[in-house]
């Protein structure tokens, strides 16, 4: 059964108190069978809130791809291994336009969350000089090629896909539903000339960039489109618990 998903990407932002106040109201939310909800935290409170969990998935923002050694700063997958984190967010355009992460990264990222059991939401997006020359859906199948497509058809099964344009991340500028459903319908068929009709119908392909509680109803009923990566629009509950019943 497909899911349909809200995650938060709270990026480097809240107090721990602010974390775990979020967190607990969101476990207080009803879901149906096919929903979920991850909240992708700030590695230094993802033990507190594994402590309060019952259903609300935690995810990490982000790992170095080596199991251990001398990376002074970086934090491993074992790290969130022995945490018991269940979630990675990979190839955000943030991660790959601050801070550099190359295809050949990410792609790596993927291999090591793969291997580990992880989930993995991943990723990918054009900006805004790819959509003004219309290249939006080669730049998106390109990054699903150079990332993602290595996997086989056992390992993509780990994958939901956030479909991000990066001119609508933080920028108040969402992409119409007809913008967000027309490249979610081409993710959906890229997946399945790839894998076939059974694993792409049961992708998660979420949308990401601006989206809120006054958007988000229209967005998640589009066919294509089950359920939003949400970055500003999480940082409170109240705004939050909306988004997810828009689900
Ligand atoms: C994001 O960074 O993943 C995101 C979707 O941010 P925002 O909702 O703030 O545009």
């Amino acid at each position: 059964m497909r899911k349909n998903i809200v995650a938060a990407n709270w990026k480097m932002n809240l107090t721990k108190k602010e974390a775990l106040s979020i967190f607990e109201q969101l476990e207080e939310v009803q879901l149906k069978d096919n929903q979920e909800i991850i909240v992708f935290s700030p590695y230094v409170f993802l033990d507190a809130l594994k402590q309060k969990q019952k259903k609300v998935k935690v995810g990490a923002q982000n790992f170095h791809p080596a199991p251990h050694g001398a990376y002074t700063g970086k934090v491993s997958i074992n790290h969130l291994l022995d945490l018991e984190v269940e979630c990675v967010l990979i190839g955000h355009s943030e991660r790959r336009m601050l801070f550099n992460e190359s295809d050949e990264l990410i792609k790596t990222k993927i291999d090591v969350a793969v291997e580990n059991k992880l989930e993995i939401v991943f990723c990918c997006g054009e900006p805004i000089d790819i959509r003004n020359k219309s290249s939006h859906c080669s730049y998106v199948l390109q990054q699903m090629e150079a990332n993602l497509f290595h996997l086989d058809h056992e390992q993509i099964k780990q994958i939901s896909i956030a479909y991000e344009p990066v001119w609508a991340i933080g920028t108040g500028k969402t992409a119409t539903t007809e913008q967000a459903e027309n490249m979610h319908r081409f993710i959906r068929m890229c997946v399945e000339q790839r894998y076939g009709f059974e694993i792409s119908n049961e992708m998660s392909i979420l949308y990401g960039g601006s989206c809120n509680a006054t958007n988000s109803s229209e967005l998640f009923a589009c066919e294509n489109i089950d359920g939003g990566l949400i970055g500003g629009a999480s940082l409170k509950a109240e705004e939050l618990c909306k988004i997810i019943s828009s689900l």
